[in-house]
């Protein structure tokens, strides 16, 4: 341990924690029903700050099928030393999860395995789209391989999945130039629910790196840009939803050997990497928050309440949200779900109006209200 900052409940937290250090300068601790992460910027005036656990909605934990590069265990440990609570891991395993049985077992060993919140996306494929449904209140979505990567779930017709409406539908692109992050801009500008994840490699690497790392090691998809490309990342951030580590672990004896398949590990370094670019004054810890924990638990395209689905503000940029409301004591609403438990006790005081209105004109009514973020 090698800790020096004056934080009065730092004792408290140690009991809980898992590592701290000058190398290593991030701190979980998991509470009784919530994960936080503490930060450690030895280089800001502000040497120690805790934020929620964060939320990686892009890893390959590899389990089934090649846990030699990587397992449940293993992959979600990573995800703790990188202050990462939740992981979303994508279903090109071996076999791929592409339906209710393979969901199950790969389930069970998450289960087993996982040592942090875990959720598993369901692959598309040619002939599952009438099954999926079923189970996709079991996953973290659908994912759908459109090009070459590593995986057995490229797909050549997309035609049969536009009438599955209700999936969460995550698509990847490969090539990546400054052109598709403009893309994007324009996309959001005029109003198309899209959304754009970038791993970390993108950010701090591109083509200057590769002759340093060997052309084997290099191979990620999509490959690294040119140092033009890295740049729009950070000159469009405001446009990024989320940063997603896309983990993608192969041994070092893959990554060396005659046919070095794509992807990088991820988990363990991200952090580190976005606190020094807090430290260099590239981002803010608002920023990290955004896209590590607000953004990934709140899909811009959450279905609204409505019957009647659709705005007339859609595609505005708006900087305020509910996020809890407390009604009479009781929280009614509160991170993005409605509670299921108050309908008998609202109804009940609803009926007698003139003791509301009452109430209402007396002043303030002591536990009710709303919160709204800034
Ligand atoms: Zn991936």
């Amino acid at each position: 341990m090698n800790v020096a900052y004056g934080d009065g409940d730092l004792e408290k937290y140690l009991t809980n924690a898992v590592a701290v250090s000058k190398e290593h300068p991030v701190v979980i601790s998991k509470f009784i029903q919530e994960a936080k992460v503490r930060m450690l910027l030895p280089f800001l005036p502000l040497p120690l700050c805790h934020a929620r656990g964060l939320i990686d909605v892009h890893v390959h934990l590899r389990e089934p099928g090649a846990t030699h590069k990587e397992d449940f265990s293993s992959g979600t440990a990573a995800a703790l030393a990188g202050g990462v609570t939740l992981v979303c891991a994508m279903p090109n395993t071996n076999p791929a999860i592409v339906d209710a049985a393979t969901l199950a077992t790969a389930q069970k060993l998450a289960k087993a395995g996982c040592r942090c919140d875990y959720a598993l996306y369901v692959g598309a494929a040619s002939d599952n789209a009438a099954i999926l449904p079923a189970v996709s209140s079991q996953t973290a979505g659908l994912k759908m391989y459109l090009n070459d990567t590593y995986s057995t779930l490229k797909m050549d017709n997309v035609s049969l999945w536009m009438e599955v409406g209700q999936a969460l539908i995550l698509g990847e692109t490969l090539f990546f130039v400054v052109e598709t992050i403009l893309l994007i801009r324009a996309a959001k500008q005029r109003g198309v629910q899209v959304t754009c994840e970038v791993a970390p490699h993108h950010l701090f690497l591109c083509e200057d790196n590769v002759s340093a790392m060997g052309e084997g090691r290099a191979q990620v998809r999509p490959m690294l840009g040119a140092r033009e490309d890295m740049e729009a990342l950070w000159e469009n951030l405001d446009i990024i939803d989320c940063f997603a580590t896309d983990h993608a672990p192969h041994s070092v004896e893959e990554k060396s050997g005659e046919r070095p398949p794509p992807g990088y590990p991820g988990l363990e370094t991200m952090l580190p990497l976005l606190l020094t670019a807090v430290s260099d004054g590239r981002l803010t810890l608002d920023d990290i928050v955004l896209r590590l924990y607000d953004n990934p638990r709140t899909p811009a395209w959450a279905e609204p309440f409505t019957k009647s689905k659709w705005t007339p503000f859609q595609g505005v940029k708006v900087k305020g949200k509910v996020l809890r409301v407390v009604l009479r004591g009781e929280v009614a609403y509160i991170d993005g779900q409605v509670s299921t438990l108050r309908k008998e006790l609202l109804s009940r005081n609803r009926s007698n109006t003139a003791a509301l209105w009452r109430l209402l004109r007396s002043g303030p009514p002591e536990p009710t209200g709303t919160e709204r973020s800034g």
